[in-house]
């Protein structure tokens, strides 16, 4: 590792957390170069919802690339960004009706974020963007602004503007229903609020600490939205392609944004590939204003089809995710309860959080759960939330094997 400490620059992360070179991976094993395995709890962030190397997609990929079709043509158009597109839309729109509109960024979540924040204020003619408390959503100088953390902030250098945050669900207690105070906010003239292009919102904060919102929250900011004449923005980017245990984080809600951000897991394979979906009356670019080398990646595009085909076309992955999630809940809270009063375990499908409450603590636990051979990450204001985020195609035994190392961790963290 001393040669990535001589070339790499100071900014790397992960490569700190666990010092070992990471050669093959498949499903939700990785292996190191000098021969061990290890159980991945992080799937590159939710990126890799379908597990690394994922057989059915890689296949695909193959053909593909044997096949000299294009890879790279801008955003000209291709048979396989028009498979894409049709699938996405019959297979995963269609069925929940919902009806939108495409636009492939750049291949990061940040530059997806842009454009959706830049969007809103053409169409509204305003600049004022709402997000909230402990949300996350890229480093780009207008995603960062929209985002709480302040470390990620400082590190900007220039003052950011353009966004008010407001407290998100359950951040002043259960007795308090923030969407009340937003409301009132914005109704009142006076407030100090100037009128948002649109209000900005995870249904389940990923970076922040897996905080969750409620479902009448949701549907009550997204009225609230509506009734400010602003735009109503999900971004999925973590909490989509099935993690919450259907397609979008926000279809339990029944809610219809006008714009959803997707990122992260929707190539399926861990190639990167952004977009909007954007609903037809906000459609308001002109050719060309917000553009990119590399949108929609034909190779990224035929894997995210062969992820929609592969595991969307019925039902049985989606309550498979939802089984394996209560399983995990139910598994996390038992520890919790057991091994301390003050733990508290939160989250939706298969994206779960355990909160150890101190930093040392959750810092020291992840520690020794990669010693025996676990890769977990930490979340949070204070990084004190130990993150679960297993590949949504894990195996029970492979699943069982990695909580069981996470619980053995924290038994001798706490001794
Ligand atoms: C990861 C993430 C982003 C940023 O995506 P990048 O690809 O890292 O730029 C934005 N929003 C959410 C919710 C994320 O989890």
């Amino acid at each position: 590792m001393q040669a990535f400490e001589v070339l790499e620059s100071n900014v790397r992360l992960y490569s700190r957390s666990f010092p070992v070179s990471f050669s093959r991976a498949r499903g939700s094993t990785m292996f190191t170069e000098d021969g061990r395995k290890i159980i991945d709890f992080v799937s590159g962030a939710g990126a890799l919802n379908y597990g690394h190397n994922n057989y059915e997609i890689k296949a695909a990929i193959a053909e593909y690339l044997a096949s000299d079709a294009v890879i790279h043509g801008l955003d000209m158009a291709t048979p396989a960004k028009l498979d894409f597109m049709e699938t996405f839309n019959s297979v995963i729109l269609r069925e929940r009706g919902l009806q939108y509109r495409f636009q492939f960024t750049g291949p990061t979540g940040a530059n997806a974020v842009e454009a959706a924040l830049k969007l809103s204020r053409k169409v509204t003619g305003r600049q004022n963007i709402i997000s909230f408390t402990h949300g996350y959503h890229g480093l780009s100088l207008g995603a960062i602004a929209a985002s709480g953390n302040r470390f990620h902030r400082a590190a900007s250098g220039i003052s950011l503007s353009g966004a008010t945050f407001m407290p998100y669900d359950g951040y002043l207690g259960p007795a308090v229903d923030t969407a009340q105070y937003l409301q009132k906010m914005l109704l009142d003239k006076s407030s100090g609020i100037d009128l948002p292009a649109a209000i900005l919102v995870e249904t389940v904060q990923g970076e922040g600490g897996i905080n969750v919102a409620r479902k009448e929250w949701l549907q009550s900011i997204q009225a609230i939205a509506k009734d400010a004449g602003a735009l109503f923005i999900v971004d999925d980017i973590q909490m989509g392609c099935g993690r919450t245990g259907e397609f979008f984080s926000f279809e339990f809600a029944g809610l219809s944004p006008d714009i959803v951000v997707m990122s992260k897991s929707l190539s399926g394979y861990g190639l990167p590939l952004s977009l909007l979906l954007i609903k037809r009356a906000v459609d308001a670019w002109r050719p060309g204003e917000h553009t990119s080398t590399f949108r929609g990646n034909n190779l990224a595009l035929v894997s995210a089809t062969a992820a929609i085909n592969t595991y969307w076309r019925s039902r049985t992955f989606s309550q498979g995710v939802q089984r394996m999630g209560e399983l995990m809940r139910s598994r996390l809270e038992a520890i919790a309860s057991e091994h301390g009063n003050s733990f508290a375990v939160r989250g939706r499908g298969m994206a779960l959080g355990f909160d150890c409450q101190m930093v040392e603590l959750a810092e020291a636990t992840t520690r020794k759960a990669f010693e025996k051979g676990l890769i977990v990450v930490r979340c949070g204001p204070n990084d004190q939330v130990i993150k679960f985020l297993p590949a949504l195609t894990i195996d029970h035994e492979t699943l069982n094997q990695g909580i069981e190392m996470f619980e053995e961790s924290l038994v001798e963290t706490l001794r």
